[in-house]
């Protein structure tokens, strides 16, 4: 079985007319794909008709028990003062996780506006996510998401489930280094079978070979995500079969470990 544990409602790709029409297509693609199950990370750039955002996701995915929800606050616009509203979405099951844009967002994982979104997930068991990487746009942004920094948040909460996705590329063997010790970090695959982040990070051997590391290193940590429809949802799984693993660890990258992470009901 795979999940796909990281896709958009967006219209960017013009592979959709309209966000309903990018829900339809999402499900034809994962269709096509044999993806069973996705989960859905709005953006962080509110009332945008092309990118669905947390409340335009939560009423177009109504119904759809195949596909499940992050929530992504907005720490530059309002702090820390919404992790009572994440906290309610999370309890009553419309969340699975919190996903935080720094380096779309000027703010760093350390930034004391995230605190309290922290201890809360802390407590609770909501996994956080990290966006990380260079940004094609804006390569200075890319300091935001240093792992350094998210290291330092998964050592300050150490019962924190803390997940890095998009492997901070191109630099992934920084990336690896620095998390190496660090048993808390996880790693969210989305974007690195993408044509653009494989040619800057040392090609798709580099690619596979720090891939082969982390889950080797975390077995039970390394989740199947793709950023589609930004990227393809084939190149990513054809990158992670392409690992050869085993078909015990194969199942748990693709399914298992988001079953458990995100604790889905599936
Ligand atoms: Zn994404």
């Amino acid at each position: 079985m795979i999940i796909d544990s990281h896709v958009h409602l967006s219209i960017y790709e013009k592979q959709a007319i309209s966000l309903q029409d990018a829900l339809d297509e999402l499900l034809e693609e994962m269709r096509r794909n044999n993806v069973s199950y996705a989960i859905i990370i709005p953006d962080n750039i509110e009332n945008d008709a092309k990118i669905a955002d947390l409340d335009s996701a939560i009423s177009l995915i109504k119904g759809k028990n195949n596909l499940f929800l992050l929530g992504s606050p907005q720490i530059i616009q309002r702090g820390s003062s919404e992790a009572n509203r994440y906290k309610k979405l999370f309890i009553q099951g419309t969340i699975k996780g919190i996903k935080f844009f720094p380096g779309h967002d000027p703010y760093y994982p350390t930034d004391e506006r995230c605190l309290s979104y922290f201890e809360m997930c802390q407590n609770l068991g909501i996994p956080v996510i990290f966006h990380t990487g260079e940004n094609s746009n804006n390569p200075e942004l890319s300091k935001y998401n240093d792992p350094k920094y998210i290291v330092e948040v998964a050592k300050k909460y150490p019962n924190l489930k803390v997940v890095i996705t998009h492997y901070y590329w191109p630099r992934i063997e920084y990336c690896y280094e620095v998390t190496k010790n660090i048993l808390n970090i996880y790693f969210e695959l989305a974007g690195t079978a993408d044509d653009e982040v494989l040619e800057k990070s040392g090609g798709i051997e580099k690619m596979r070979e720090v891939l082969l590391k982390t889950v080797k290193d975390r077995p039970d940590q390394v989740i199947f995500g793709t950023d589609y429809p930004m990227c393809s949802i084939k190149k990513h799984i054809e990158l992670v079969r392409s690992l050869n693993l085993s078909e015990d660890i194969k199942e748990k990258v693709f399914s298992g470990n988001a079953i458990n992470l995100y604790k889905l009901s599936i």
